[in-house]
């Protein structure tokens, strides 16, 4: 931000802080409301004890006031710009005829050394070249702008509003169009792409099938040498996953069944229980699975036998 020089004072920047901070925790009492009921909001603001007010509530309150602070101070009109449904629902209902911001190309002389409109813009449009894709809210500030500096030497500013055919972007169709894309996703492109990437990824990846081990004890009993393997097959089409244990000894467990079928997609619970056979110590082992498809997986189960007990820590 450029200020002139003779209020360029340490004095007036304090001063001016204190004020945003002021805005910014009015603004942040604004989303408690959704929360609390007014008079509870009451009771924090005046610092009276009120047991329906959370003990974190001065954090979040701190974040939101921090948040609002930023945005007030440094962002300006992130709202606007980024969140605002508004101008997205008036966005959907433009068309080249629609109302608009029209420049008077005939006196481009006028804006030389002038960039008055754009800096007024809280979008940061050009409204001389806006487009039909710009998000450009037609709130006049680029026009009224524009006004205030040519009534001075008497004349009607560049800028109005219009109704009907756009005129033909001075870059063409094509490119204004382009153009104006790129403006708008020069922000958003790299997290798009990057969401982009991961869905791709997410794609490649996708498995069909999944495979995990839980303690039994969580569901079914008390006996924590049980285990529950559930097998999903995410796919609406039959399947026969088979299962083995590796690294447990013959006759130390008993697997409910050493096949999930499934008629389409689903989940299914086998039970593997382990007896009393097993020294004390700890015990890895790996639940495998496989597919008829050529899928599979293996599920690490680090059991424990205490003196009496037994403990996992799954993988
Ligand atoms: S404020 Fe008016 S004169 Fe200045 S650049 Fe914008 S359109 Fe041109
Ligand atoms: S009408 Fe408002 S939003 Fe549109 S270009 Fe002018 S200042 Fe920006």
């Amino acid at each position: 931000m450029k200020v002139a020089a003779a209020k360029n004072r340490l004095g007036n920047w304090l001063l001016l802080g204190l004020i945003i901070l002021v805005a910014a925790m009015l603004f942040s009492l604004i989303p408690l409301l959704y929360f609390y009921p007014p008079d509870v909001v009451w009771s924090f603001i005046t610092l009276r004890p009120d047991e329906r007010l959370a003990s974190s509530l001065h954090y979040i309150y701190t974040i939101f006031v921090i948040i609002f602070f930023v945005d007030i101070a440094f962002i300006r009109h992130f709202w606007c710009r980024f969140m605002c449904v508004y101008k997205v629902w008036q966005h959907g209902f433009k068309t080249r005829q629609s109302l608009h911001v029209a420049y008077d190309k005939t006196r481009t002389e006028s804006c030389d050394k002038c960039n008055y409109c754009v800096t007024s813009c809280f979008l940061g449009i050009d409204p001389r070249d806006t487009n039909m894709y710009d998000s450009c809210i037609n709130c006049g500030e680029c026009i009224d702008a524009c006004n205030d500096l040519q009534v001075k030497k008497g004349e009607v500013g560049l800028l109005r509003f219009s109704l009907g055919e756009r005129e033909q972007n001075r870059s063409g169709w094509l490119l204004g169009r382009l153009g104006s894309l790129s403006a708008r996703m020069k922000w958003t492109l790299p997290f798009s792409l990057l969401g982009l990437g991961m869905f791709v990824w997410g794609l490649a990846n996708y498995d069909h099938y999944r495979l995990a081990v839980y303690r039994a004890d969580a569901e079914f009993s008390s006996a924590i040498k049980d285990y529950r393997i559930r097998v999903s097959n995410k796919l609406y089409r039959d399947a026969v996953l088979t299962l083995s244990i590796e690294g447990l000894p013959k006759g130390s467990y008993v697997l409910s069944a050493s096949e999930a079928r499934f008629d389409s997609a689903g989940k299914l619970d086998l039970e593997l229980q382990i007896n009393n056979s097993l020294p004390q110590g700890l015990h890895r082992f790996l639940v495998q699975i496989q597919s008829a498809d050529g899928w599979q997986d293996s599920y690490r189960v680090q059991h424990f036998v205490g003196k009496g007990r037994g403990l996992d820590h799954d993988r």
